[in-house]
């Protein structure tokens, strides 16, 4: 079981941005930015190239859902997954990484 398993049936705590029935957002533990939040489904998927278009269609909707929610649909942000081994992907359940709060640069996540 995944550490992001553990947050959705509550064995781990998290920082909770947004929830619905299928999609959960929360803080990350180690903020490359100033706002760095996760979105991921709740059913485990391994990662973006696993995943089905209905359940992206969903994701992409909620992850603009959370962009509203703490602002960074005004100021602009970058979304980023990883996807196996050379991607660095440390947890092998899909998420997008929403970053935000300041000015980026192009940096390596993780
Ligand atoms: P990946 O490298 O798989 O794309 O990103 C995994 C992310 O999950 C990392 O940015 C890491 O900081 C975050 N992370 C790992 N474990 C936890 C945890 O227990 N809680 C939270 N909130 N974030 C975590």
């Amino acid at each position: 079981m995944t550490v992001f398993e553990k947050i959705v049936n509550g064995e781990l705590p998290a920082n909770k941005v947004l929830e619905n029935d299928k999609f959960l957002a929360f803080y990350d533990i180690s903020p490359k930015a100033p706002i760095h939040i996760l979105a991921i489904p709740k059913i485990c998927i391994k990662d973006f190239h696993s995943a089905d278009l209905e359940l992206l269609k969903g994701l992409n909707e909620f992850i603009k859902e959370v962009a509203i929610k703490v602002g960074l649909d005004k100021t602009g942000y970058r979304i980023i997954s990883n996807i196996g081994a050379d991607s660095g992907q440390e947890v092998p359940h899909l998420h997008f990484h929403i970053l935000g709060g300041a000015k980026l640069k192009w940096e390596k996540l993780g």
